[in-house]
């Protein structure tokens, strides 16, 4: 650089920083430094030095050779290329990774949640936002080295967490990149961003790997499980399991000083038309059988998206009314820590 030009740039930085104003590499240098103090409260990392997950990761690996990994226990033969009902085999399937600045406030902070999107689900819901990627195929194949790159840069641009969508059908591929990427320096809290559809007995694989759950918990009732996500009867079952199990391991969510949450059970319960969700029943289930501070997010956000126009009963938005209702219902159980940043219409 010019010496009277390096004099004007330090001068204009000079300016700058006495104006107030936080230039964009400050901002990312100073998230650094916050997220490497809090570099012990990832709890992956013990594992990680003791070579339990890399162990665990490699149990879930060979379990692909007739994969019971979710609920369906389709015994897909991941391993012989077959796919499974989620549509996943062997190889890791992911359509997009970037700070995401749209997930609940303690997540995104000002660095933003870091959003992997993974490729297929199990659960195969009618009226899925996010199609394309969960039943669509849209996805390219990476490697779990390519995977663990992923979670180092989305640490390096600032963000609070690793947060992996629709993770089910490949814990085995989030374990070995985990491992692989807290050996390079990965310190940031996993939030496993699920369905609420899992088996407890897959679940006490991450016991001490994940440090926030956030669970849909989407029907109250089997029957329409079973009519909106393809035959999923088992869903409010194995969801109610799947939560207790959380919560064991994980606890009450509570955001740091800072607002930011670095662990703990955050459930999502999307509020549907015509009490298709079971809204009601939802409620009354978290108040009775979790603390009734258990974080709570009511979303009102309900598009009638992908097949839903072929459902007379969700093919449209939530009223004003319905949405009322269910705050009125969470007051009503006592539930303290309620999410209702989502209402508008
Ligand atoms: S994760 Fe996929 S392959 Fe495995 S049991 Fe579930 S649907 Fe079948």
């Amino acid at each position: 650089m010019h010496s009277q030009t390096r004099k004007q740039f330090i001068k204009t930085i000079g300016i700058t920083a006495l104006s107030g104003f936080t230039p964009l590499w400050s901002y990312h240098r100073q998230r650094q430094m916050e997220n490497l103090e809090k570099k012990d409260k990832a709890s992956y990392l013990r594992l990680h030095q003791n070579g339990e997950l890399k162990k665990r990761g490699k149990t879930l690996w060979a379990m692909m050779e007739s994969c019971t990994l979710c609920p369906r226990m389709c015994r897909a033969n991941r391993l012989k290329d077959e796919r499974g009902i989620c549509q996943a085999n062997a190889q890791l399937e992911i359509s997009s990774f970037s700070p995401h600045f749209g997930e609940e406030k303690p997540l995104v902070g000002r660095g933003g949640s870091g959003t992997i999107f993974l490729t297929n689900c199990s659960l195969k819901c009618v009226f899925c936002i996010n199609w394309e990627i969960s039943q669509g195929r849209e996805g390219t194949v990476r490697s779990i080295e390519a995977f663990a790159e992923m979670m180092l840069t989305l640490q390096e641009m600032g963000c609070h967490n690793i947060n992996v969508v629709t993770p089910t059908h490949y814990s085995p591929h989030i374990l070995l990149a985990l491992d692989l990427a807290a050996s390079k320096g990965l310190h940031l809290p996993l939030v496993y961003n699920t369905c609420g559809w899992e088996r407890v007995e897959i679940l006490k694989f991450l016991d001490g790997i994940v440090d926030i759950y956030l669970p849909d918990f989407k029907y109250a009732d089997e029957k329409m499980a079973s009519k909106y996500s393809s035959g999923a009867d088992t869903y409010v079952d194995l969801s109610k399991k799947a939560l207790l199990e959380m919560h064991r391991q994980v606890g009450v969510a509570k955001p740091g000083k800072d607002g930011i949450m670095t662990r703990g059970l955050m459930i999502r319960h999307l509020v549907m038309p015509n009490k298709v969700s079971g809204t009601k029943e939802v409620i009354s289930w978290i108040a009775e059988n979790l603390p009734k501070n258990t974080y709570l997010n009511l979303i009102s956000q309900y598009r009638p998206m992908y097949k839903a126009r072929d459902y007379p009963e969700i093919s449209r938005r939530i009223t004003q009314q319905e949405y009322q209702d269910a705050v009125n219902w969470a007051n009503e159980a006592g539930l303290t820590n309620l999410d209702i940043q989502g209402y508008y219409f």
